[in-house]
């Protein structure tokens, strides 16, 4: 119980992007990393919704 990793609030980025970077050109932040899939660096992250809803294939979660 006390290793239970605790999720913070945000958005996430699941296994179902398809790696088309519409993400990172929407983040005012530029705070998406490349990969497979992509990252959301949520040190930098404002939580603005951009990528949400930005993306095409509705990989990013939101969380909390
Ligand atoms: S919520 Fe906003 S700031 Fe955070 S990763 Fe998405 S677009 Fe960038
Ligand atoms: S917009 Fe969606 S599918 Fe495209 S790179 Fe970002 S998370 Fe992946």
């Amino acid at each position: 119980m006390g290793n239970a990793r605790i999720e913070e609030k945000g958005y996430y980025i699941t296994d179902v992007c398809i790696g088309c970077g519409t993400c990172q050109s929407s983040c005012p932040q530029r705070c998406i990393t490349e990969g497979e899939p992509f990252t959301i660096q949520q040190n930098h992250c404002l939580h603005c919704g951009s990528c949400y809803e930005n993306c095409p294939v509705q990989a990013i979660e939101r969380r909390g």
